[in-house]
């Protein structure tokens, strides 16, 4: 909300086009609770634009057989790193955990039963309702982890933070996402030769301009170390 409200007042223009894209496309507490986002990145088709950098001035087919094998590596990487997992909770759902974690000894709650509670937090009271997976701060059914204020009934009455933690998020879904593997292909060499008319491609029309390879990275999307090239002196140009 401060970024928008700062955007309001540093540029209108973007703003005004900003806020006629309707809110549950880019606004978190705009989303359908149903989604549990982990993790949300706008810029995707650019990323995988650089992920299969190594193949894009190839031919169209061995662009698809190069994403196929990345894909395929990636996959079978994923699941073997999920089966060894010794915990149930994933590496990121633990960081949120451990986040919230630090806020909740601010919090108090009063009982109204074993699974009704009213929390106070600061000035604000929030009604948490462990059957229902509720609070009404709204941060828990949203993103499917545990806020502040249920943390808190949670460690109070001594119960397990897993069991709060919705499935999507667990290790049996990250297992279940990538126990499809993608199957081999094998060798074009075998197959039979067939007369038949050649197929050519189709003509090829350059847009005018270079072909654009940078590209606007992600927060949290690992950087390149450049290497030092040496000092540059201006006057000079040594
Ligand atoms: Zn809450």
């Amino acid at each position: 909300m401060e970024k928008i409200t700062k955007l309001q007042e540093d540029n209108i223009n973007e703003y005004n086009y900003v806020m006629k894209v309707p809110l549950k496309h880019w606004a978190l507490h705009a989303f359908k609770d149903y989604v549990k986002p982990n993790h949300v990145t706008n810029n995707i088709s650019e990323c995988f634009n650089v992920w299969i950098e190594q193949f894009r001035a190839q031919p169209a087919l061995s662009i698809l057989k190069g994403v196929r094998r990345k894909m395929m590596q990636r996959m079978a990487k994923r699941l073997k790193e999920g089966r060894n997992r010794a915990s149930n909770i994933p590496h990121l759902v633990n960081k949120k955990l451990s986040e919230r974690q630090d806020d909740w000894r601010f919090v108090s709650f009063l009982c109204a039963s074993d699974k009704e509670f009213e929390v106070k937090d600061g000035v604000t009271f929030y009604i948490v309702n462990l059957d229902s997976k509720r609070c009404d701060y709204g941060l828990w059914e949203l993103s499917g982890v545990p806020c502040k204020h249920t943390l808190a009934v949670l460690t109070g009455t001594r119960q397990q933070v897993e069991n709060f933690i919705h499935p999507y998020l667990l290790k049996g879904a990250y297992i279940r996402t990538y126990n499809n593997i993608i199957h081999l292909i094998p060798d074009q060499s075998p197959w039979p030769n067939i007369q038949a008319n050649l197929v050519l491609p189709p003509e090829k029309k350059r847009k005018p301009g270079m072909l654009k390879k940078n590209h606007k990275s992600a927060p949290d999307e690992p950087r390149k170390i450049k290497r030092s090239g040496g000092v540059k002196y201006s006057s000079c140009g040594a």
